[in-house]
């Protein structure tokens, strides 16, 4: 036995003489590693290798001497992988769990930090910094973050944490929100502008559906009229601060109902609809909350405008009656963020007006033009205007994309990762949304070479993280603990509670996955969408459809590894900030993402 076992040993080191004397791919030293048959550093550390192959050979000795608990050996190749992200967040993770085992809670708590600052959806980390501040004491802290994870993941410990610490933080006079007074902007409007308007319902959820309400409650800056739905004007009502009103419907009536802060009675209405027209121009709404019976949410939103408000069968609609441009001063800001490059923005005023006219001509919505959320774009009122996203809208007025003299739907997204996907997943197969490099140097393409590379070690990217990307953004890491991952697929796809292997089947040219396999024992399940691609993994999902998965026998996690945030297909936003950092005008940059289209001005 003795002898067989020896030489065995002796049959492994040979074979290690061989592969490492040659100098061979150190991908297939990182799966050894991976299947736990490296455990000695000796096996890789000499080995002299180039740059990219050179960082994956650095982590594989940070976690071996992470695995062995040397976390003095370690930390060298901790500070090397620091200068390359998103490897350094696995380092980071890794330090995180070992001072963790060590009981070091403030050790742990400043690497989870990193990761947490790094990314906001490396949920696992998160998870870990917010009971690591709760074991610290230091309830104010692990509440914000509890409170961040209750929205991706609602499970019974994170509520009754929740709810734990917000008495305990209200008794203790620390969460004590103050009610802010009422206080309206001073707006410019756009009156000499010749804009259509648009009708954006602003009782939506971000996926489009409507939000259940019956009643909203409101100020208004100036005084205004309440119309019916024949344009009769029913009443003229007191503006300003002091005077908060609520429109209410009465389903069994059949009825709205107007309550006035001065009157003391309801005014009683039977119309389809409820327009809200101010007396004076830069007059403004601030929409305090919604109601649908005795529950309250309140939204503490101020809009330009008039508002709308329609009932459907047992419920009603707000809606914002805005002129577009007057829209798109918050969309630029609220989609793409303020503090963005002067052409980035002008490209997203462009392709945000051309979005909303297109949803408009095509009734993507019944009852209004566009949406508040995702599902449309996002738009949330004044909040999200500055100075900048104005003038970016009035320095593109009135232009749109056009391709065969029609308008064109111009998808869009957060980040493409390196390259964007065709609009064929959305069954639209224009030549407007074919696959667009943002690779740098124009001839890469991904292989099956260094697709690991990819996700790893990316090349320079024209939406890589700069001032304008924050890191997390172009790539990203989520680690899962195989018990829980099993646990959580079993759930979701019944496939038994052995997880033997998640395969990937096809991918797009830009590595976004078509097509994968998830292997349990007792079941096999083959997923297609896009939405449960990104599902596939607990606590939140995964930025996008386009990562590699490898699992670690050491430490019996998965790691995720992915590019990019979003479907990909269309326009890059942090590309454009890319392009616009590097001289490119927003005509060449919407060129650049949507070929063959022309931009014209239609009013
Ligand atoms: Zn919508
Ligand atoms: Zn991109």
């Amino acid at each position: 036995m003795k002898k067989l076992f020896l030489l065995e040993i002796f049959i492994l080191f040979l074979f290690y003489c061989v592969l490492f004397s040659q100098q061979q791919d150190i991908l297939k030293i990182r799966n050894l590693y991976l299947k736990g048959e490296i455990a000695e550093p000796q096996q890789v550390e000499n080995l002299k290798l180039e740059h990219p192959q050179e960082i994956i050979r650095n982590l594989i000795l940070f976690e071996i001497y992470i695995d062995k608990k040397n976390a003095e050996e370690a930390s060298k190749y901790y500070s090397y992988l620091q200068s390359f992200y998103p490897v350094s967040q696995l380092a980071n993770y890794r330090m995180a769990e070992y001072y963790l085992s060590n009981k070091d809670l403030e050790e742990a708590k400043n690497y989870l930090q990193v990761c947490v600052k790094n990314d906001s959806r490396f949920h696992e980390a998160r998870y870990l910094l917010a009971k690591t501040f709760y074991q610290l004491n230091d309830y104010k802290q692990a509440f914000k973050h509890y409170n961040v994870l209750s929205w991706f993941k609602s499970d019974k410990e994170i509520i009754s944490t929740i709810e734990y610490l917000s008495s305990y933080l209200a008794t203790n006079g620390n969460h004590i929100k103050k009610e802010k007074g009422i206080l309206f902007s001073t707006i410019v409007s756009s009156q000499k502008i010749n804009s259509p308007y648009i009708k954006v319902c602003i009782s939506t959820k971000d996926n489009g559906k409507l939000k259940k309400i019956d009643a909203v409650k409101f100020f208004v800056s100036s005084d205004f009229f309440v119309l019916d739905e024949r344009d009769k004007n029913l009443l003229e009502c007191q503006g300003g601060k002091n005077n908060e009103w609520t429109i209410v419907y009465r389903t069994k009536l059949g009825m709205f109902g107007v309550i006035s802060p001065y009157l003391n009675k309801e005014y009683r209405v039977k119309s389809k609809i409820l327009k809200l027209i101010p007396k004076t121009e830069n007059s403004t709404f601030i929409i305090k909350e919604y109601k649908w019976f005795k529950s309250s949410f309140p939204l503490n939103k101020e809009f330009r405008g008039e508002l709308l408000i329609k009932h459907l069968s047992n419920q009603i609609i707000v809606i914002n009656n805005i002129k577009l441009d007057e829209y798109l001063y918050s969309v630029v800001g609220k989609e793409m963020g303020k503090d963005k490059p002067l052409e980035a923005l002008k490209t997203q005023a462009v392709v945000a007006r051309t979005v909303a006219l297109y949803r408009k001509n095509n009734k993507i919505h019944k009852d209004f033009d566009v949406c508040c959320g995702q599902h449309c774009q996002v738009y949330d009122g004044i909040l999200s205007e500055t100075e900048t996203t104005i003038q970016t809208v009035n320095e593109t007025l009135g232009e749109v994309i056009t391709y065969n003299n029609k308008l064109t739907h111009p998808f869009f997204h957060a980040n493409c990762g390196g390259i964007t996907s065709s609009g064929e997943k959305f069954f639209c197969d224009k030549t407007y949304l074919s696959e667009v490099s943002d690779v740098v140097d124009n001839n890469f393409s991904i292989s099956e070479e260094n697709l690991y590379y990819w996700y790893l070690t990316p090349p320079e990217l024209y939406c890589k993280d700069s001032q304008f990307v924050h890191l997390g953004v172009s790539r990203w890491l989520r680690v899962i603990k195989k018990n829980e991952l099993e646990k959580y697929l079993n759930n979701k796809f019944k496939i038994g509670n052995k997880l033997k292997d998640i395969k990937i089947l096809s991918r797009e040219k830009n590595g976004y996955i078509k097509k994968l396999k998830i292997i349990g024992n007792k079941k096999t399940a083959e997923i297609k969408k896009e939405h449960i691609i990104r599902n596939i993994v607990p606590n939140g999902s995964l930025k996008s459809s386009s990562f590699i998965i490898e699992y670690n026998k050491n430490n019996d996690c998965y790691y995720f590894w992915g590019a990019g945030w979003g479907h990909a297909v269309g326009m890059c936003q942090s590309g454009s900030c890319g392009l616009a950092e590097r001289g490119k005008n927003y005509v060449d940059i919407i060129k650049h993402y949507y070929p063959d289209v022309e931009i014209e001005k239609i009013y």
